[in-house]
């Protein structure tokens, strides 16, 4: 605190990111990244962007990103003018909040979710109401439906829980909220769930948000984008070019292209995070946790019997992180994020070890 600080800076809450700690061999399971290296084809992709003129960061990046939008738009069948750049997706989102969500009513998310939503309202000034999860904690669309408010926002899957909603379900908010943005924060969604980018002809409505921090592989290189209603994009275009007009910067852009042009290496990677996250989550209801269906690339459990902050600080002292939220419903949850064989392997072993 200081006498130079305005309000504004006084009055915020900020988000507070898992911790990158600089400490060698640990076994990072806290932060949701993969476990995977992003494709070659974008080490080369931003080499060569390097290479082709070694003065060419002198100049600025396309701020339209033009190349990196009509990849995304290929991908998944759509036109560039329904596609979003930002980055990464905490960027689209924020503006997201303050151009499409900033409205006179309250908005609407979960009571367990993604904790930078209440601190994007805090920012902005926007109102919020947390809609509790049902005790499965699934989010039960019904309590999003017949109930007037300036906009709707959730994961799916939803973090920290890793539980999925069906398209049919986002259908059902998107129909009983036809005055309001429904924004679908997808961050997960490769890891299997379906997307609702094909629901964004239907609806305009739908802001679709991705990342390429998780399914890609790209935490480092931040780039996050939206689908949805050429509207819709204009609102995040005016947004952004009142901020910061070149949010991708050139390397940013051409490794963001090759990672999404690389489907081969992308399927691979999702398939393997999968099947590792089955085996993970079979292993820890071996070892007596309640385990929530995950459609993430982590998974959240608790055990009946051990506190969830002393086995984290148990696997701590075994050069183990994994995440631990102190909140309400679910402080006796440990979130952990799906890793390599080896890195889940050594998990379950050390758990076996502080549970016996
Ligand atoms: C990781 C995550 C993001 C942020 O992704 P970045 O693109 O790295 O900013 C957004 N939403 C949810 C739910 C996430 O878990």
């Amino acid at each position: 605190m200081s006498r130079f600080w305005s309000r504004v800076a006084r009055d915020l809450t900020p988000y507070v990111p898992g911790e990158q700690p600089k400490i060698a061999n640990l076994i990072k399971l806290n932060t949701n990244e993969n476990p995977y290296p992003p494709s070659p084809k974008v080490l080369a992709a931003i080499q060569a962007e390097l290479g082709a003129d070694a003065a060419r960061l002198r100049l600025y990046p396309d701020p339209n990103a033009d190349l990196l939008k009509t990849a995304i738009a290929q991908c998944h069948g759509v036109t560039a003018q329904q596609v979003f750049v930002g980055n990464g997706s905490d960027e689209v989102l924020g503006h997201a909040f303050l151009g499409l969500l900033k409205h006179e009513a309250p908005i609407l998310f979960p009571d367990i979710t993604y904790s930078f939503y209440p601190v994007y309202c805090g920012l902005y000034g926007v109102e919020f109401i947390q809609v509790p999860l049902a005790d499965d904690f699934t989010i039960n669309p019904a309590d999003f439906c017949g109930r007037p408010n300036g906009g709707i926002i959730f994961p799916n899957p939803n973090a920290p829980t890793g539980c999925l909603l069906a398209l049919d379900a986002i259908e059902r908010i998107l129909q009983a909220n036809p005055d309001s943005v429904v924004v679908v924060d997808e961050a997960y969604v490769d890891f299997g769930g379906a997307t609702a980018i094909p629901l964004v002809d239907r609806y305009d409505n739908l802001l679709v948000v991705h990342t390429l921090s998780k399914s890609r592989s790209l935490a480092g290189l931040r780039v996050g984008f939206a689908v949805g209603h050429p509207a819709l994009i204009e609102a995040l275009e005016r947004v952004k070019n009142s901020f910061n007009s070149y949010p991708l910067d050139r390397l940013a852009i051409a490794g963001a292209v090759a990672a999404i042009e690389d489907e081969a290496h992308f399927e691979q990677c999702c398939r393997a995070v999968i099947a590792c996250r089955d085996q993970l989550s079979a292993n820890l209801a071996g070892l007596g946790f309640e385990v929530l269906p995950s459609a993430a690339n982590f998974v959240f459990a608790r055990h009946p019997q051990r506190d969830a902050g002393e086995l984290a600080k148990a696997l701590r002292d075994q050069s183990i992180i994994v995440r631990h939220f102190k909140l309400p419903r679910i402080d006796q949850f440990l979130r952990i994020t799906v890793g390599t064989d080896d890195e889940c392997q050594a998990l379950i072993a050390a758990l076996r070890q502080i549970t016996a």
